[in-house]
């Protein structure tokens, strides 16, 4: 197996490093400086802007809808590439590249793919997923949230609920829902996927207060609001698939964005030791920036090769939830390994340090990754039962109508 960039690989590398060099500097968040929620989201609308006009959009969507056609390995060489510098993204831009745009790509119609796909990939428009309820997260198809259509002839959608966790919901234009609309059929088969403006009257989005002061996530209430039928994702009943789609994107786009192992390289080469030297000559800290490297591309190449079956069409299925858990545990990991080569400055960094408030982030944040797009848990669950053929868990709601469910 060849771990190298093939040779279009190696000169797209460099067309994607040198339009980066001349475009990315100047939208740079500075390191360990905190910026309020509305600028850093307006940030990431321009960063989008300045992408989708370079070209660098949706780079494995088809031309027709105003990708680039790529392979799956191109974006993630594009990926790494735009990880070298610290852009204002997240879950505002990427849950409109990566979820609502896969989606509404496989499932939607092309009058659908005409409104949605290019406004977002210019970030005129951002997304947030409305999935999660109080009640319904690992197991999603329990959710509660209802739509059921008016009787005044229009066709619209009546929506009734409660969402949680829906990261930036407060400030994203519209949002992926899914709900239920038949309940007399098992849990699975009565969901209906929709696409809906956060204007729209009814909904209504409180952030959710942070330990950390943030407020990213919220809980989004829906009530009797009105959603037209041309809003509808796929067929009434087919939710379940589109939510599928969502999830493939998000699992396949964990940790695309940036090396976590580099930067601690290079800090490690250059911090002397105490005993002389570098850092980097402890054989120690040496064998595991080497185990986290080596895990890291694993990661990498499995991803690229998940991502290149997608661009062709076919469905890794399962494989995909293990993208994702490689990536949480790997997170982990190197930010811990991050704070124990940072030492007591890592509990507390002298003023002026900028290189230690990301490092306390990531190794606080890290841990959220084992439960976001699914829990490392449910993740292997789904890996023992449907790649290795494991017993399956015992599901007694499986042909049960969820009405009947208690
Ligand atoms: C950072 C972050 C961002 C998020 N953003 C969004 C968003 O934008 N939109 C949205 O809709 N949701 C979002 N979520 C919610 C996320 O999808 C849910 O947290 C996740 O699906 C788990 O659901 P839960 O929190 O209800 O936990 P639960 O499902 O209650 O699980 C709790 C624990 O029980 C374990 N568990 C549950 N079922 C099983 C099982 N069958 N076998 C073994 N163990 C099990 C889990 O592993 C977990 O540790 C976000 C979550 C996080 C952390």
């Amino acid at each position: 197996m060849d771990f190298n960039d093939t040779p279009q690989e190696a000169a797209f590398r460099v067309e994607a490093r040198t339009w980066l060099a001349a475009h990315a500097p100047a939208h740079e968040l500075q390191p360990g400086v905190t910026i309020p929620d509305t600028e850093e989201a307006a940030r990431g609308r321009a960063w989008m802007r300045e992408l989708y006009e370079g070209g660098w959009s949706g780079l494995t969507f088809s031309k027709a809808l105003g990708g680039r056609g790529l392979s799956g390995a191109e974006a993630v060489v594009f990926s790494e590439e735009e990880g070298r510098y610290h852009l204002p993204k997240g879950p505002f831009t990427s849950i409109g590249t990566g979820m609502a745009l896969p989606v509404i790509a496989k499932h939607g119609n092309d009058e659908q793919r005409a409104l949605y796909v290019e406004p977002t990939l210019k970030g005129d428009l951002t997304w947030c997923q409305l999935f999660s309820e109080p009640a319904a997260g690992s197991d999603l198809a329990a959710l509660r949230t209802k739509a059921v259509r008016t009787d005044d002839g229009s066709g619209d959608w009546i929506v009734n609920g409660q969402k949680v966790w829906s990261s930036w919901a407060h400030l994203t234009d519209w949002g992926i829902l899914v709900v239920r609309t038949d309940a007399s059929v098992p849990k699975h088969k009565g969901l209906t996927f929709f696409v809906v403006d956060m204007k729209t009257p009814g909904i209504e989005t409180r952030p959710i207060r942070q330990i950390s002061g943030a407020s990213e996530f919220n809980e989004t209430f829906l009530t009797d609001v009105r959603i037209p039928d041309a809003n509808r994702i796929g067929a009434v009943g087919e939710g379940w698939a589109c939510c599928m789609t969502v999830l493939m994107g998000e699992r396949l786009g964990s940790g695309a964005h940036r090396s976590g192992v580099e930067p601690l390289l290079d800090y490690a080469a250059k911090t002397p030791a105490a005993h002389g030297g570098t850092m980097l000559d402890d054989r120690a800290v040496r064998q595991q920036l080497a185990e986290a490297l080596a895990e890291e591309q694993g990661e990498r190449f499995f991803q690229a090769r998940l991502r290149t079956m997608v661009s062709k069409g076919e469905n890794p299925g399962a494989l995909a939830g293990m993208v994702k858990l490689a990536y949480a545990s790997r997170y982990q990991k190197v930010s811990g390994l991050g704070m124990e080569l940072r030492g007591l400055d890592a509990i507390a960094p002298e003023a002026g340090d900028t290189f230690t408030p990301d490092l306390q982030y990531d190794y606080i944040y890290s841990t959220v990754m084992r439960i976001a797009g699914g829990a490392d848990e449910v993740l292997r669950n789904q890996i023992a039962e449907r790649v290795l053929g494991m017993p399956g868990e015992v599901r007694m709601d499986k042909d049960v109508p969820f009405e009947q469910l208690k």
